[in-house]
């Protein structure tokens, strides 16, 4: 990824998931700061206004002031990071949930098809803990009965509109999720997620690591 004009390489906008976005340059800092702790690499930051969506995605670069070996030239600035990132999803979601819930934070664009991903993640989350028949909701409940999830878990999974099918009298004229409702029912999965497997692993890797770890003397 190369700073000077537009930005490319970017896989998916972080704002509408739009694949490949065409991200125009719309500001940069005027010159790199170079710091004393590192007086080799300057940083320079840019902006860039997804094509597609109209938001805007921070960068942040470096630029080294050694030229390249053997062209006597500065290397163009690298981008290093982006603000906000490319969402993914947490390695510790067990397969297929990690999946369905990767492909809802890139659908987003979508939200029909974002809402169904989520309800897929949720699906094979609980799947993954025993809890496969009867709806989504009425396992939901489950969950929160055989003390899984937390009451406000459970609140907030009925709130949100998750998969294709939730039984709802205003359906025949509202066929559709909003963007917003999409939002909150991947937010309510990645949750669900961090709740159920990242929070678990992190536990189980601490007492691990507390156990190996030498005793103070
Ligand atoms: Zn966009």
């Amino acid at each position: 990824m190369n700073i000077i004009g537009d930005l490319s390489g970017v896989s998916r906008c972080p704002h509408c998931s739009v694949a490949a976005p065409q991200l125009k340059q719309v500001w940069v800092t005027p010159n790199a700061l170079f710091i004393p702790s590192n007086p080799l690499v300057g940083r320079l930051w840019a902006a860039y206004q997804c094509t597609t969506c109209s938001d805007v995605i921070l960068a942040k670069c470096a630029i080294s002031r050694r030229p390249s070996v053997g062209s006597g030239f500065i290397p163009a600035p690298k981008v290093e990071q982006l603000f906000p990132y490319t969402k993914s999803a947490h390695a510790d979601i067990p397969e297929p949930a990690r999946t369905f819930l990767q492909q809802a934070y890139d659908t987003l664009h979508a939200p029909d098809a974002a809402a169904v991903m989520a309800g897929s993640a949720v699906d094979a989350m609980l799947k993954k803990h025993g809890l496969s028949h009867g709806s989504l909701y009425s396992r939901i409940d489950e969950a929160l009965a055989a003390n899984l999830l937390t009451k406000g878990m459970a609140d907030w999974a009925h709130e949100v509109r998750l998969g294709s099918n939730r039984p709802r009298h205003a359906d025949a004229e509202k066929p559709h999720v909003s963007s917003e409702e999409a939002k909150q029912s991947v937010d309510f999965a990645e949750a669900l997620g961090n709740f159920l497997f990242v929070l678990t692993a992190r536990i189980t890797r601490g007492i691990e690591a507390s156990k190996t770890a030498e005793p103070a003397a």
